[in-house]
């Protein structure tokens, strides 16, 4: 019957096409119809994660291809320069467009529509998803993954956004460190946590991204920060743009919803960095993903990690309520803490030892205002 589907995805980016990929594996039979609003796949995203040792291997489960591949980080403030040697563990960066489009070739018989925007969903026995051109789909389930809307998703009232230009530049001079990625150049601000996150593809080639975590986006001011940082460099090309914001904040899953929530807005994005192909990789790892039936339906909510997900929240509060200090934060914890531990812990994948380590290497002071929400 046309029209009629078993499952409908609403969006079909990261989550989405990380999922199907794995489902349809052992489901392909079912009629699965992704409904995505953009009319072409996105270029303007690079998916940087961590891989080593008890990390769940992203790159050979998905079969993707890193454009490159980082065993140092660095981490730089006005005062000091941190350079982390991270071997065995690695940093790598995945080209977004590439990845969407190997993800989605992955996908056994689906049917993926372009430029089509959602407008309404009503549940009444199947799920009858609206269109703004006035189309009309129906289906047994719903997986959504359009981003979060309000703020009631949200568990604690502490949330940030990050909002971030980045511009991949070319130079004609050797003018790059490609040997280490750096992931905060820290610059001094009372508002916002600012920092220029530099990404070297090559020698020549690298993209600059300059970051605010702040409660207010305001993209004129980030640009002109952004556009002071690229004067470091001379006579550079623009290859490539990426503008975001995304959010910073523990969000509860709602299970009781008939829609399946997946991506962003059911949690799936890490409080306090923004990375979600991690988390995605390792709850695809974890699930059984049988034909989805009303018996199994509660095993596709996604529920984060209670543990991390507190501990985000309490850096998130400090963050929130003295931006000042974040950079400080941040290097005492790429100083003083084991930097295995820290990889696992950034990848949802830490042993208790770690959380304590992590714990143990923030300063202490600040932290405990923070878990008590008192700042004098
Ligand atoms: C520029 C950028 C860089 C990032 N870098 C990293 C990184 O290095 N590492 C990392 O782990 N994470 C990174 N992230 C974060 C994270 O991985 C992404 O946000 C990820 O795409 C989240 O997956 P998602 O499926 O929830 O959202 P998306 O991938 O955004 O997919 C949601 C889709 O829904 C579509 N949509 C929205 N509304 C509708 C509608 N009404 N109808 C139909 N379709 C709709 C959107 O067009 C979109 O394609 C980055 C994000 C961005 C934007």
């Amino acid at each position: 019957m046309k029209n009629i589907y078993d499952i409908i995805f609403i969006g079909g980016g990261l989550s989405t096409l990380m999922f199907l990929s794995q489902y349809t594996k052992n489901n392909s039979k079912q009629k699965i119809l992704v409904l995505e609003k953009n009319k072409k796949i996105r270029s303007d995203q690079t998916f940087c994660v961590w891989a080593g040792p008890n990390l769940f291997d992203i790159e050979k489960t998905y079969k993707l291809k890193p454009k490159k591949i980082w065993q140092s980080i660095k981490l730089i403030n006005s005062k000091e320069s941190i350079l982390q040697k991270i071997k065995p563990y690695q940093y790598k960066a995945f080209d977004g467009n590439k990845t969407l489009q190997l993800l989605l070739a992955q996908c056994k018989n689906i049917t993926y529509k372009k430029n089509i925007i959602v407008d309404d969903i009503v549940y009444e026995n199947l799920f009858l998803v609206r269109t703004k051109s006035g189309e009309l789909f129906k289906s047994t389930y719903l997986f959504d993954s359009r981003p979060p809307k309000n703020k009631a998703i949200y568990k604690y009232p502490e949330v940030l956004n990050q909002a971030f230009i980045g511009t991949e530049i070319s130079v004609a001079r050797d003018q790059f460190d490609d040997t280490a990625a750096t992931l905060m150049n820290f610059q001094k601000s009372d508002d916002a946590i600012i920092f220029n996150y530099i990404l070297p593809f090559s020698k020549k080639r690298a993209l600059i991204e300059t970051t605010f975590f702040t409660k207010k986006v305001d993209f004129n001011l980030i640009s002109k920060v952004h556009k002071n940082f690229l004067h470091h460099y001379q006579d550079y090309k623009i290859i490539r743009k990426e503008k975001a914001i995304l959010p910073m904040g523990v969000i509860k899953n709602d299970t009781n919803s008939q829609a399946i929530k997946i991506g962003i807005s059911a949690g799936m994005i890490r409080p306090a960095t923004g990375y979600s192909m991690q988390r995605i990789a390792n709850w695809l790892g974890k699930l059984d993903l049988k034909r989805i039936t009303q018996s199994n339906k509660a095993t596709y909510y996604f529920q984060g990690p209670i543990l991390l997900d507190w501990l985000d929240s309490i850096f998130l509060k400090v963050c929130y309520n003295k931006p000042e200090i974040g950079p400080l934060l941040f290097i005492s914890l790429f100083k003083n803490a084991n930097i295995f531990s820290i990889i696992r812990f950034l990848s949802d994948s830490s042993t208790t030892l770690d959380i304590i380590k992590i714990i143990l290497a923030l300063p202490k002071k600040i932290m405990v205002k923070g878990l008590f929400n008192y700042y004098e």
